[in-house]
C-alpha cells in the first residue's frame, strides 16, 4: 500500500472508531464506551500520551470529549456497591454480643472496599492512559460538590424521638462523607504517582492536590462532628433503656468506642476513616496542620 493509501486507511479507521465511540456515548453506556476506547487505544487508533485529551477535543469536539470524560469519571467499581462491602469480622452485625463494637467496621457493619479504596468508582487501572488526570479532576470536582451538599444536610431523624433512626442517619452521613474523602485521596494519589509530570500538566497536578486537601479538611471536620453527634445519640438511647438490657449494653459500648476514636491522634487512627495520604499532603501544603 502506498503512503497516501495507508494514511487514508488509517484516517477512515479512526473516523469509524470515533463514530462508534460517539454513538455508544450517546446511548449512555459508560462500560461499553470504556471497552471500545481501550480496545482502539490498544490498536493504536487512539493515542495514549499526555496529548490524548487535546487529540480527542480536536477530533471529537469539546462537548463530546467532556461528556466522555464525565462518563469515565462515574464508572463504578466492579467489586462493590458505593465503596462498601459487608464486614466479615462481625458478619455485618457491627458488634459482638452487644458488648463489644467490631473494630474492623467501627460498628457500622460495612467496611471500605479495598479494590477502589472506598470510592465506589473504577480504580485508576481501568481508566485509559492519557486521560487519567482529566478523569480524576472531574471526580475531584464532583466530590467537592457532594461534600458541600453533605455539609448542609442535617440529620433527618430527631434523636429524642427516634434515636435508632438518628444513629442510622449518622452512619449514612459517615459513609457518604468517607466515600467523597476517599475520592479526594485517590485524586491526590493519582497526582502523586505521576512520576514525570510534563510541564504543561504540573500546574494542574498541584492544583488538584491543593483542592483535594482543602475539600478533605472540610469533609473530615464534618466527619468528626457527625461522630460527636453519634455519641450523643448513643447516650440518649442508653438513657431510654433499662440498665443491663442488650440495647443498653450496646449503646454504652458504642459511646466508649466512638469517644476513643474521636480522641485518637490523628483522628480516626487505624480505622478506614483515616486517610494517611491526604494527611501527608495536607502537612506539606499546610505545615502547621497536625503539628
Ligand atoms: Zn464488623
Ligand atoms: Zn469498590
Amino acid at each position: 500500500m502506498t503512503k497516501t493509501g495507508l494514511r487514508k486507511a488509517t484516517a477512515s479507521k479512526t473516523k469509524l472508531a470515533l463514530e462508534s465511540l460517539l454513538n455508544t456515548l450517546q446511548r449512555g453506556h459508560s462500560d461499553e464506551v470504556l471497552r471500545l476506547f481501550l480496545k482502539d487505544q490498544a490498536h493504536d487508533i487512539f493515542p495514549k500520551g499526555h496529548d490524548t485529551l487535546n487529540w480527542l477535543t480536536n477530533n471529537m469536539g469539546k462537548k463530546a470529549t467532556a461528556r466522555f470524560i464525565r462518563a469515565l469519571a462515574r464508572l463504578a467499581c466492579f467489586n462493590c456497591k458505593g465503596g462498601l462491602r459487608t464486614c466479615e469480622n462481625c458478619d455485618g452485625a457491627g458488634h459482638f454480643d452487644h458488648e463489644m463494637v467490631c473494630e474492623s467496621c467501627m460498628g457500622l457493619a460495612s467496611v471500605s472496599c479495598n479494590f477502589c479504596g472506598g470510592t465506589g468508582l473504577a480504580s485508576i487501572d481501568f481508566i485509559p492512559i492519557g486521560l487519567r488526570l482529566a478523569v480524576f479532576a472531574v471526580r475531584l470536582e464532583n466530590a467537592e460538590k457532594q461534600i458541600a451538599v453533605l455539609l448542609k444536610k442535617p440529620i433527618k431523624s430527631t434523636p429524642a424521638e427516634d434515636p435508632t433512626g438518628a444513629f442510622g442517619d449518622c452512619v449514612d452521613v459517615i459513609f457518604n462523607l468517607n466515600r467523597q474523602i476517599s475520592v479526594l485521596e485517590n485524586a491526590v494519589g493519582v497526582a502523586k504517582d505521576m512520576i514525570e509530570v510534563p510541564r504543561c500538566l504540573s500546574l494542574k497536578v498541584s492544583k488538584i492536590t491543593g483542592e483535594a486537601v482543602r475539600a478533605a479538611i472540610k469533609g473530615q471536620k464534618q466527619l468528626s462532628e457527625t461522630v460527636a453527634y453519634m455519641i450523643s445519640v448513643c447516650e440518649l438511647q442508653a438513657k431510654k433503656e433499662v440498665k443491663g438490657t442488650k440495647t443498653y449494653k450496646l449503646e454504652v459500648a458504642r459511646k466508649k468506642y466512638y469517644s476513643s476514636m474521636l480522641n485518637s491522634i490523628p483522628c480516626f487512627a487505624d480505622t478506614y476513616l483515616e486517610h494517611a495520604s491526604l494527611n501527608e499532603a495536607a502537612k506539606k501544603l499546610i505545615p502547621n496542620k497536625g503539628s
